[in-house]
């Protein structure tokens, strides 16, 4: 592979936020012996004995004990299974990275399931790197002679040099750059009486401070310059940057597709896909460990949450069986509420537990969740209206509550925002949720189970 693409030009590729639903959860809420506190503490309300055992769970991977294993979360739907999984990743580390994938999102027409598997493995891997690097920090203070006739002219115009004054303890420096730097400042955007910093070794140009004066577009051409002295006018600046395995891989993928005429057609088409081989994969792992054993970066290993994990099939498991025992693995947290059933491809062998093959249930450390008593129901709702900035009156919530009780969590939580929607038409003071605003909404939108008995009234009829 060609020099790996620097760090600092590296994107993130973080998909979607998938956790807003979860952004009350700040933790397992545990005592510093690993108690769960009954509610509230990291927004966590009850499931004690789940909590409890994640906390070992994080006790373990801190040990690095959890190797070759994993956990499997099991129980109803809206147990809480992914607001465990989160809060384990959050009790690891700020900027651990969390990648909660379903089961069933492994599979599509255009990538390998062992190949969509193994990236969101790499998702849920960090790297955070330290840099110490040397700045050059100068404001801009002339562009060219007719730049400063004219500092407020337009677009487009060819300049010749730019000079900019480098400020120290020693004093202050007029330069006038290399054109190799000129490239970097244009890309930047530079403009009269902006602050910049040069890095010292590479001439990247990062624009930190911004000028009022208009845009200009630069169109320098080389001319006499005068080098950056190395050493002189300059301050250190430490560079902490968090990106995943994934983002590198990315970042150093080629364009798919080959020269011919075609397939940079293709390319038009579809500017955005990359191919990631095997290969590029074990270049980017050698130049990962070689920062680590030169001590800028470390590993931060997260957690893969694969909920629905019944969804995947025969290949896969073996597959998560093999990606196990990587060194470069992050916890794998699978959740399941299915009991006894067939294992996907795998139609011809006995039921399994959670649709699992027992070689990797052995291997894993079992959690059970529980369904919620209706305290803790509306506790959870309450906690979840208070971190959306909602209002809610108290026979509103007991309703919702009672829906919750009833029918089910997820739904009533969803009834929480069309029934604040009505309550802000209604021009109410302060946006308060009523009991009539949810009643509202519960004629409006169906639970699943609900809108199911519906449809086979419906296909009944229709029959
Ligand atoms: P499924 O497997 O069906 O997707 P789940 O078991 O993963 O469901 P969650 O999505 O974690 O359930 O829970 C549903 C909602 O309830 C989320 O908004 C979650 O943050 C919240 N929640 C669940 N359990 C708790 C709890 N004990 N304390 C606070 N909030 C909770």
């Amino acid at each position: 592979m060609a020099a790996p693409v620097p760090i600092a030009e590296v994107k993130g590729t973080a998909r979607e936020n998938r956790t807003a639903a979860h952004s009350h959860i700040k933790g397992l809420g545990l005592t510093s012996d690993g108690r769960a506190v009954p509610s509230g503490a990291g927004g966590f309300i009850g499931q004690a004995a789940a909590r409890e055992a994640c906390g070992l769970v994080v006790d373990l991977v801190k040990a690095k004990k959890m190797s070759g294993r994993a956990v499997l979360l099991a129980g109803g739907p809206a147990t809480g299974k992914t607001a465990l999984a989160l809060a384990v990743s959050q009790e690891l580390g700020t900027k651990v990275p969390f990648c909660p994938i379903v089961g069933s999102e492994i599979y599509s027409a255009e990538v390998k399931k062992t190949e969509a598997l193994m990236e969101n493995f790499r998702r849920a891997i960090g790297l955070r790197v330290k840099e110490t690097k040397e700045v050059y920090e100068g404001e801009v203070t002339e562009l060219t002679p007719e730049e400063a006739e004219n500092p407020l002219g337009g677009y487009g115009r060819t300049i010749s040099h730019l000079l900019i004054t480098l400020k120290s303890a020693k004093g202050t420096k007029k330069l006038r750059l290399d054109p190799s730097i000129y490239e970097a400042i244009q890309k930047e955007r530079v403009r009269l009486g902006d602050v910049v910093y040069i890095e010292a070794n590479t001439g990247a140009v990062k624009r930190v401070g911004r000028s009022d004066a208009y845009a200009t577009e630069f169109d320098l051409e080389a001319e006499e310059y005068v080098p950056i002295p190395k050493g002189d006018v300059h301050k250190k600046k430490e560079i902490v940057q968090d990106v995943t395995l994934h983002d590198l891989d990315v970042a150093n993928a080629r364009p798919q597709g080959g020269q011919d005429i075609m397939s940079m057609m293709g390319q038009l088409m579809k500017p955005k896909k990359t191919e990631i081989t095997e290969k590029l994969r074990l270049e980017i792992n050698k130049v990962v460990s070689k920062y680590i054993d030169q001590g800028i970066a470390d590993l931060v290993p997260g957690v893969l949450f694969i909920d629905e994990v019944h969804m995947l099939d025969l290949e896969t498991f073996t597959f998560l069986n093999r990606a196990l025992e990587s060194s470069l693995s992050p916890l794998v947290i699978l959740a399941s509420n299915r009991g006894l059933t067939h294992i996907r491809g795998g139609e011809s062998l006995p039921l399994a537990a959670h649709g699992i093959p027992p070689d990797l249930l052995a291997r894993l450390l079992i959690v059970p969740t529980h369904p919620y008593q209706q305290v803790e129901i509306s506790k959870i709702i309450g906690a979840r209206a208070k971190t959306e900035g909602l209002n809610v009156d108290s026979a509103a919530l007991d309703y919702v509550t009672e829906l919750g009780v009833k029918v089910s969590l997820r739904y009533a939580l969803q009834l929480l925002a069309p029934a604040s929607v009505l309550a802000k038409v209604s021009g109410r003071e302060g946006g308060k949720i009523t009991l009539d605003d949810v009643k509202e909404c519960e004629g409006l939108f169906l639970d699943a189970k609900t809108s199911a008995q519906n449809m086979g009234t419906a296909n009944g009829f229709i029959a």
